[in-house]
């Protein structure tokens, strides 16, 4: 198997995180390298990032790499986070800008993530193992896909060691964006974020938001199933575990699962990835 990560968002309720232990039991059978924990844009759910840290590392003996978004944040305040992650042992970071959560008027002391990487750097030294985002299919927000291409590769010369694509159902948009990366010298492992599919209605508004396209024969094949949920699923790991195997085919470095603290759908997938 190749190497894989597992992300996971920090849960808020005891009824979350009893939820998250059962997902965590039952996934870490399947030897992550390391698990993310997302960090919700604002600061407010910062102490819910960092007590899920602590508890994957302590309760389940994961290595585990938080994601710190810049956003809303001052220096001061991602130093100190900075600190905090040092002192719980993490080696490994995903850095983000993150998005304005709405009525918050200050975007803070970063504009972008590659100011934050630099910072990571300048504050922490070569402590922390930097990933950033990339976006196969181009950020919703970027001026035009060149462009977004140029603003990925500052994240690499900012001092980044790796990265994890938004996830995306198209392989040739990831082998377009390695090649069209390494073409301007980039060369760092970049792994596919994957999104296995649980709920199809659910992924298609997610879908939307976050710029990933669903091919037109893939959302043909779901809606033929209607709600026949056992063959949506089994349609959605047969789907994602093919994604895969082309990914890993094509020479990607790794798999890392959005697994919403869900374990079926990721494990769907990893075992008809395993069986073939
Ligand atoms: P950036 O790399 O800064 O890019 C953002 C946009 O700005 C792009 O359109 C880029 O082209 C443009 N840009 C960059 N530099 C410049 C410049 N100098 N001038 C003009 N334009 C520029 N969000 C969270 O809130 N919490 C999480 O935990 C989280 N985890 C994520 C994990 C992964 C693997 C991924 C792929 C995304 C995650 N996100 C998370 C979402 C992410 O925060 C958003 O997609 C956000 O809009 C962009 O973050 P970024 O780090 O990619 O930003």
């Amino acid at each position: 198997m190749p190497a894989i990560s597992f992300e996971f968002f920090p849960p808020k309720t005891d009824e979350q995180r009893a939820q998250l232990d059962a997902t965590v039991g039952r996934l870490k059978k399947h030897a992550p390298d390391y698990v993310s924990v997302t960090f919700g844009a604002g600061g407010s759910t910062l102490s819910y990032t960092d007590e899920t840290v602590k508890r994957l590392r302590a309760d389940h003996g994961l290595s585990v790499a938080p994601h710190l978004s810049c956003m809303g944040g001052t220096r001061a305040e991602i130093a100190a986070l900075l600190d905090l992650y040092k002192a719980t042992e993490c080696r490994r970071i995903v850095a983000l800008r993150g998005d304005l959560p709405s009525g918050m008027a200050s975007p803070g002391d970063f504009r972008y993530a590659a100011e934050l990487v630099s910072f990571i750097r300048e504050h922490s030294g070569n402590h922390f193992h930097i990933e950033v985002a990339a976006y196969p299919e181009t950020h919703p927000q970027a001026e035009n896909a060149l462009v977004d291409l140029r603003h990925f590769k500052a994240k690499v010369d900012a001092g980044a060691d790796g990265a994890i694509t938004q996830y995306f159902f198209n392989p040739d948009a990831y082998f377009r964006f390695v090649d069209d990366v390494t073409r301007l010298g980039v060369n760092i492992p970049i792994v596919p974020g994957i999104m296995p599919i649980a709920n199809f209605s659910q992924l298609r508004r997610f879908s939307e938001q976050c710029g990933a396209e669903i091919p037109r024969w893939i959302v043909k094949r779901m809606q033929a199933h209607g709600d026949d949920a056992a063959a949506v699923r089994d349609l959605g790991a047969e789907v994602v575990a093919e994604l895969c195997q082309r990914l890993l085919d094509g020479g990607a470095p790794g798999l890392h699962f959005y697994t919403i603290n869900r374990a079926k759908a990721t494990i769907n997938v990893l075992e008809r990835l395993a069986a073939r």
